[in-house]
């Protein structure tokens, strides 16, 4: 199905309900939502854009970022949402992986990007700038396996991998929404208080199809006062909140009465402390939903549901709680030993998922994605066990990813940064815990002999070439690092080395 038809039948159908809100003012009807992205559409035609061709998106969450989104899935081209918060040099890297010939963008980041696109053949187009009015052809016949949405994760090899979502993937995803997540109605709203060109972003389906309103807070982001004040204002309000939004939420939520508001938070994208959520279901009630999904299969994974969150009776609650419930209709779960055979009931392994959600593949990555997709199965890095009910909890990440803020960070990516630097000899990049951002990145750096290199060289050269959140907070100038008898540094090792200068 292509996403466009879901936003054609609601327009259609009722074209003067609410589409688009710029904090509480609404911005767009579904009728004129329709009509913009239908006249982008034959704008991008005009230019030579056709169906399948990669489209990309380099822009902070805006209420046209919808438009650019569905005027991409009219035509039957790809989207290429770039993280706003990528360094120019990052994005201009991930256009010339998906070549893409058009990227919308917002006026701030324009300058930059053109300068690290370095005259490559890709035209801007400011987001500001998209057209009012226009007529326009059907949505395009897109078919179940065409590619629709080309998602970038932060790859461990140090490089983003391109993951190539299908109609299906993301049909199947939205309906697995309604079945295991939540009910939308068209007076609900989905806020969008993180990236819309990751997670946050995939919320829109869902409330395209059932006609809700789309909600960007003026602050273009999350601000946990903002956040209740437009449940008041806007009211039944569902948003997508990273572990430490959630506690932010919590701490402006106290002493503040009354959060009918606010509908729905879905919560994941890292681990949630329990006291955190008990917390949380104390101060604010029922509200809240745990998902657990990655870019390879988004949003989809396991669900655990608005009464399981808020349950204190069971015998077994408080395990539950800790797990990351069941997994959703779409898709079967599987924990895999490192031989690849069934692991028993309790017993923890790689968590293996197959369904329809899962990616097609990586872009440009024909190896890497057999080493992903094995025997019909994904393999998620992520580390678990399923108890005898079918709850997962999480344990580990085999990868050695660090999430900060809800953001994931390859220290691969940041190590290789670092080892430019003529006098670095060799380095190894940890997470710390943090209370508040659930970790830090930390940097273990050797030097050359002779060399005499300062913390403030290395985090200039962080700063002109990844984005700021991925760069280290600390950094321990150490005579060399632990390793294992391969020459595998060993990280582990390094971890508890900070929990012991910690405490
Ligand atoms: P991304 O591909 O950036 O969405 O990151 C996906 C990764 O985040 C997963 O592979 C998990 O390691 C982690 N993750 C996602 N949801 C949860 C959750 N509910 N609890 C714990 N970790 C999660």
């Amino acid at each position: 199905m292509n996403p466009a038809e879901w936003l054609w039948r609601t327009a259609r159908l009722s074209p003067d309900r609410p589409a688009l809100l710029s904090g509480e003012t609404v911005v767009a009807s579904y009728g004129t939502f329709a009509e913009r992205a239908g006249a982008l559409a034959a704008r991008l035609a005009g230019a030579g854009v056709a169906p399948g061709d990669r489209v990309a998106v380099f822009a902070k969450n805006c209420p046209d970022y919808l438009i650019a989104l569905y005027g991409i899935w009219h035509l039957g081209a790809v989207a290429v949402p770039i993280n706003a918060k990528l360094h120019p040099r990052e994005a201009a890297w991930i256009i010339g992986d998906s070549a893409a010939q058009v990227c919308f963008v917002s006026g701030d980041v324009a300058p930059d990007l053109a300068e690290a696109l370095e005259g490559a053949p890709c035209a801007l187009w400011p987001l500001g700038d998209l057209p009012e009015t226009g007529a326009a052809a059907a949505p395009y016949p897109i078919q179940p396996s065409d590619e629709i949405w080309l998602f970038y994760t932060s790859g461990t090899t140090g490089r983003p991998k391109g993951v190539m979502l299908t109609a299906l993937n993301l049909t199947v995803m939205t309906l697995g929404y309604l079945a295991d997540v939540d009910e939308v109605s068209p007076g609900d709203a989905i806020l969008y208080a993180a990236p819309m060109s990751h997670g946050a972003g995939l919320y829109n389906f869902v409330h395209v199809m059932r006609g809700a309103r789309h909600v960007v807070p003026l602050s273009g982001g999350f601000e946990a006062d903002e956040v209740l004040d437009l449940g008041e204002s806007v009211g039944n309000i569902s948003m997508f909140a990273a572990p430490t939004m959630v506690r932010r939420l919590v701490d402006a939520a106290r002493g503040r009465v009354g959060f009918d508001g606010i509908k729905t938070v879905i919560y994941g994208g890292g681990p949630m402390y329990l006291a955190d959520i008990v917390e949380a279901v104390e101060v604010m009630g029922p509200r809240f939903v745990q998902i657990y999904g990655q870019g390879e299969c988004p949003m989809a994974i396991t669900s655990l549901s608005r009464a399981e969150v808020a349950d204190r009776t069971s015998p077994n609650w408080k395990a539950r709680l800790g797990s990351v419930g069941r997994a959703q209709s779409g898709v079967r779960l599987r924990i895999a030993r490192a031989d690849g055979s069934k692991a028993a009931a309790g017993e923890i392994g790689e968590v293996l998922v197959q369904g329809a959600p899962v990616m097609a593949g990586y872009s440009n990555g024909a190896e890497t994605t057999a080493k992903a997709i094995r025997d019909g199965w994904l393999w998620t890095g992520d580390m678990g066990a399923l108890d005898a009910d079918g709850y997962l909890t999480l344990h580990d990440r085999s990868k050695d990813v660090i999430i900060s803020g809800g953001s994931n960070i390859y220290p691969r990516e940041v190590e290789e940064v670092l080892l430019t630097h003529q006098g670095v000899h060799e380095v190894s990049v940890v997470g710390r815990p943090n209370a508040d951002w659930g970790e830090d990145v930390v940097a273990f750096v050797t030097l050359r002999e002779g060399a005499n290199v300062t913390e403030a060289e290395l985090e200039a050269l962080c700063l002109a070439n990844i984005a700021r959140f991925k760069r280290p907070k600390s950094y321990y100038f150490v005579p060399d690092l632990p390793k294992n008898n391969y020459g595998k540094v060993l990280k582990g090792a390094l971890r508890d080395r900070l929990a012991g200068m910690t405490g």
